[in-house]
């Protein structure tokens, strides 16, 4: 049993107007519960790698532009100007010591660069 809000006329659980005063009675409206959407967690594979890195005591370096890089590793390559780009100094000095590791060094590099996306990061000893 329910009561009219209206008339306060008692009336059957189910009824959807009230027999006394006419007026239509409106049933609560179940709320629909939205089922929660969970968030999913960026744990890309860029961010896991961040923290090995990180975990290494390596420091991220970037974003680096992979045709400066690989301009840089052509016109100076043997001065390791593309080393200095990547922060890699030590690496660098080597460079300009050996002409880029008697060129072999350049070589592999530019491969690698190829292979690098337009962007990329590099992860150096922090120091
Ligand atoms: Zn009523």
């Amino acid at each position: 049993m329910k009561l009219c809000p209206y008339c306060s006329g008692k009336l059957p659980k189910n009824a959807k107007v009230c027999t006394h005063c006419g007026m239509k009675i409106e049933t609560k409206k179940k709320v629909k519960q939205e089922p929660k959407v969970e968030k999913q967690e960026t744990t890309s594979s860029e961010t896991m790698e961040d923290y090995m890195y990180q975990a290494m005591g390596l420091e991220k370096v970037g974003p680096l532009y992979k045709w400066l890089s690989i301009a840089l590793c052509i016109c100076l390559g043997f001065l390791g100007a593309h080393k200095i780009y990547e922060r890699k100094y030590i690496m660098a000095l080597l460079y300009a010591c050996t002409g880029g590791l008697c060129g072999i060094g350049i070589i592999i590099d530019l491969l690698v660069l190829f292979h690098k996306p337009k962007t990329y990061y590099v992860y150096r000893q922090k120091l």
